[in-house]
């Protein structure tokens, strides 16, 4: 069993992304905006805010009280989405149950949603990309293979999903209502899990020498676990562990992905080489 070492794979990139933009004379910029307090949320932006100043991009928080009025949120991203100087722009979810997310995620600027969740974005929302950034650097082949993704939701599964097509996968999308989920994983020779529920995987439930990626995030007892029982380890090819698998490589291609957004503002690199996993 090997492990999918996300950290390590991460720093490699952080390393090839801060050789390339010290080639410009002009700092590339992500403003991320938050509403509220969300204590997870705070990590995240932090570990966005630690990836882009390691590679040498300003990182501008717009940090909103949970009071505020939606429509000056939306002022603000309108604002942002002319600045000629701000490249990227996300808005961290979830947000407060009062705001309208759809609205507010869809006010970005297509050419500067960096997280790729707008209809018709062409950048790769970061978890998909990170995940596929990892079957590309241990020469993990999709073609053929069937694929079993655990979870739908907008800025996770169906992204993976889309991914996962394009490399010619045969995908199966199970979720809360799937009967049997264990009839479904059982087949998988390549199984994502991002429901957000620890143990929802477990050895008994796995192909043999099947290909397992933990997407999810969980805190119990102050100790962060993702979605799949350790005990898989004795069954599987590969995983990845959590902390220290996705995590980090989703932080890294958002990173990616504003450089990206930077290379094309500027005429460096065309729409095509925004929607290439390169
Ligand atoms: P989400 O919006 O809550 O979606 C969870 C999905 O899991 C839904 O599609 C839901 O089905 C499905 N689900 C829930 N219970 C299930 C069950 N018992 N059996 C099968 N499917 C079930 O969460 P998300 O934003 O996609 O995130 C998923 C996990 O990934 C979370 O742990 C989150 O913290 C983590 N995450 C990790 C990263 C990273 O970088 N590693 C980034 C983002 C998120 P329905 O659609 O039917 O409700």
């Amino acid at each position: 069993m090997i492990l999918l070492d996300g950290k390590n794979l991460s720093a490699k990139i952080k390393d090839e992304i801060k050789g390339n933009v010290e080639s410009y004379k002009v700092t590339p910029v992500l403003a991320v905006i938050t509403i509220g307090d969300d204590p997870a949320s705070k990590i995240y932006v932090n570990n966005k805010k630690k990836a882009c100043e390691y590679v040498g991009m300003s990182f501008l928080h717009l940090s909103f009280d949970e009071s505020v009025n939606e429509e000056k949120v939306i002022k603000k991203i309108k604002e942002l989405n002319k600045d000629k100087y701000i490249n990227g722009i996300i808005v961290q979810l979830p947000l407060p149950k009062k705001f309208n997310e759809d609205r507010i995620v869809n006010t970005v600027d297509i050419n500067k949603d960096v997280d790729g969740f707008r209809s018709g974005s062409a950048f790769v929302p970061p978890v998909a990309y990170g995940v596929m950034e990892i079957f590309d650097y241990y020469k993990i082949n999709l073609e053929g293979k069937n694929v079993v993704v655990i979870g739908r939701s907008k800025a996770v599964g169906i992204p993976m999903v889309r991914e996962c097509l394009k490399r010619n996968a045969t995908v199966t999308i199970c979720h809360s209502k799937t009967e049997n989920l264990k009839q479904y994983t059982k087949n998988a020779d390549i199984l994502i899990v991002a429901v957000g529920k620890k143990n929802i995987i477990s050895k008994s439930m796995i192909k043999k020498d099947a290909v397992i990626i933990d997407v999810g995030i969980n805190r119990v007892n102050k100790k962060i676990c993702g979605d799949v029982n350790p005990n898989v380890m004795e069954k599987c090819s590969y995983l990845t562990p959590v902390p220290g698998g996705v995590g980090p490589m989703t932080v890294v291609m958002l990173v990616k992905n504003t450089f990206k957004a930077y290379k094309k503002q500027n005429g460096i690199i065309d729409m095509f080489d925004v929607m290439n996993n390169e």
